[in-house]
């Protein structure tokens, strides 16, 4: 994905505003965000540019490979962060237990503004031979939906709805978005404030942005509750 072709394609879709928020796993993959940066400045964009980043757990107790230095170095607008494995779990209760405590920690993590796809599994441990993929939410309990809620609104973290993951990745199906959709409503009741992703990973999924905002729509999501970044954009559009 060229950062110039990514924001054509989602001039096109008539998107006004957008954040890049590629990976970073480990140290190494910071100059890649160097480069994303450097491309950024050159671009004259028809729509508003954040630069952001998602961060990843470096273990079942890691961290992430963040700190306010390099977020300074690097000149990051914002993170988002979340599990994205679920460490050797042996039945979908214990998943359940392990993501839901990292959801925790990231909120907890004072440099992370959003957390991402919460209930985002990785294919690598489910599927024939491996855990079962999950058909519904049913596995989370009320106690994990509350203890979110309640720690997202205290760290002011903004949860993600995030459309590959809630339409069209393993497992989806209508049982899981149905499912999913409910689960949203839950924490909507508490009044927790949701960003918007597509998690899209090639041009062609950047399309499906248009799932998560429709959702903000159908479940009722007031525009003060939907996640911006407090600051102006890396790129500004043309006016
Ligand atoms: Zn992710």
């Amino acid at each position: 994905m060229r950062v110039a072709d990514i924001v054509r394609r989602c001039s096109e879709l008539g998107l006004e505003a957008i954040a890049i928020t590629d990976h970073l796993n480990t140290a190494d993959q910071l100059p890649l965000h160097a480069k994303i940066k450097a491309e950024l400045k050159t671009l004259e964009a028809p729509l508003d540019i954040y630069f952001g980043v998602e961060l990843n757990f470096d273990g079942p107790d890691g961290n992430f490979c963040f700190d306010e230095k390099i977020k300074q170095e690097y000149g990051f607008q914002f993170a988002i962060g979340g599990i994205h494995s679920s460490y050797g779990a042996k039945n979908i209760t214990e998943v359940a237990e392990i993501h839901h405590q990292h959801h925790l920690k990231t909120c907890r993590n004072p440099l992370v503004d959003i957390l991402v796809h919460p209930w985002w599994f990785w294919a690598g441990e489910f599927g024939e031979g491996k855990l079962p993929w999950p058909e519904d939410l049913s596995f989370v309990k009320e106690r994990q939906v509350k203890e979110l809620a309640k720690t997202a609104l205290e760290t002011n973290t903004a949860i993600e709805i995030n459309a590959a993951i809630i339409f069209c990745d393993p497992p989806t199906s209508d049982k899981w978005v149905a499912s999913y959709k409910q689960y949203l409503r839950e924490l909507d009741s508490f009044g927790v404030t949701f960003a918007v992703g597509s998690d899209a990973h090639t041009i062609d999924k950047l399309k499906i942005i248009k799932h998560s905002w429709d959702l903000l729509g159908e479940l009722g999501i007031p525009e003060e509750r939907v996640w911006r970044p407090d600051c102006e954009p890396f790129v500004s559009a043309l006016k």
